[in-house]
């Protein structure tokens, strides 16, 4: 680990300004992933600005049933609140599912969303790595890549989106809330927060250096309620998804009235499945309804040879998702 400057800021104008007055600062809040990168010498900031005592973990409820929730907000907290509990079941389901107990009672729900990837080339510092070293290669691409996107790839990366909750808050429509030098604000739509590696696998997200993300909001939504995450892996628990799905839906009469669906573990960001859910607003809640959109969804699918099972296992989650939010139709 090389050395590194450490300052504790009190304040949020004052943390945006340290950071973005130094290029190789970065923040630092429950460290779960970073300390991580750190020690393997993949992320080198000169400087660590400790924002974990900052006023910005509160969950709040809105008036309408949408939800603010601070970007310093533990993920055992928000998985635990009453309110996520009964309005957003499926967000709760994925922050549980995401991590052991230790790690969520340390990260945070700004930090889940600017976690790094976890391909092995990347963490290894030394392998060629796009995204970790621009224009060095993608080790992935010829190597191990059975845990690696079927969706949204590119030939620069083909790396998994990892979080859980963020699968979670694109399919609710969450917004994020930044802070930026000068008191300047922005709400980015949690599904334009996610950037696809095209020719820039670096960039991951549309944030400013020193652009600090202050709370993730939650609007109601009526099929919130009835909402469930499934997550499909190699073991039990600690482990990221093979293939995840948070899902979401109203029905009118039998008939899909609406429906939200996202993929985790099979896409390079949290994959908003907006192919499947046009091919299912209006027909019968059926599993052969299901399976059409599932097959629509992952029609765009580039396999490589070691994880075309994902398709399928993608396919099969979308329906067993959606199935058991909807028992009569089984
Ligand atoms: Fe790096 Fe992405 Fe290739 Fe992994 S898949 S080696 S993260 S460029």
């Amino acid at each position: 680990m090389r050395p590194l400057a450490y300052a504790r800021v009190s304040g949020v104008d004052e943390a945006i300004m340290a950071v973005s007055r130094q290029e190789r600062a970065d923040y630092l809040a429950g460290g779960t992933t970073e300390v991580d990168l750190l020690r393997l010498d993949v992320l080198r900031p000169e400087l660590l600005v400790d924002i974990s005592r900052l006023p910005l973990a509160a969950v709040e409820e809105l008036p309408g049933g949408g939800l603010r929730i601070g970007a310093l907000a533990r993920m055992n907290d928000v998985a635990q609140a009453p309110a996520v509990l009964r309005r957003f079941p499926v967000l709760s389901q994925a922050l549980l599912l995401g991590a052991s107990a230790q790690v969520r009672n340390l990260a945070t729900m700004g930090g889940n969303l600017c976690q790094r990837v976890r391909c092995g080339y990347y963490r290894d510092a030394i392998s060629p790595c796009n995204k970790r070293d621009p224009g060095s290669g993608c080790a992935a691409l010829t190597g191990l890549n059975r845990g690696h996107a079927v969706l949204g790839t590119s030939e620069m990366c083909i790396a998994t989106h990892p979080s859980d909750a963020a699968v979670a808050l694109v399919a609710l429509d969450a917004v994020v809330h930044t802070r930026r030098r000068g008191g300047l604000t922005r709400a980015i739509p949690a599904d334009e927060f996610f950037l696809l590696p095209g020719d820039t696998p670096e960039l991951e997200h549309p944030l400013e250096h020193g652009e600090l993300i202050v709370a993730i909001e939650v609007p109601a939504t009526p099929s919130a309620a009835t909402s469930v995450y499934q997550k499909y892996r190699d073991r039990e628990s600690y482990e990221f998804a093979l293939a995840s799905v948070a899902a979401a839906i109203r029905l009118d009469k039998g008939t899909v009235a609406e429906v939200r669906l996202a993929l985790g573990g099979v896409a390079t960001k949290p994959w908003r499945a907006r192919s499947a859910e046009a091919s299912l607003l209006g027909q019968p809640a059926t599993p052969a309804s299901y399976a059409e959109a599932a097959r629509a969804e992952l029609a765009a699918a580039a396999p490589r040879p070691a994880n075309a099972f994902k398709v399928e296992l993608a396919k099969r989650a979308i329906v067993m998702a959606l199935s058991e939010l909807t028992p009569a139709s089984r």
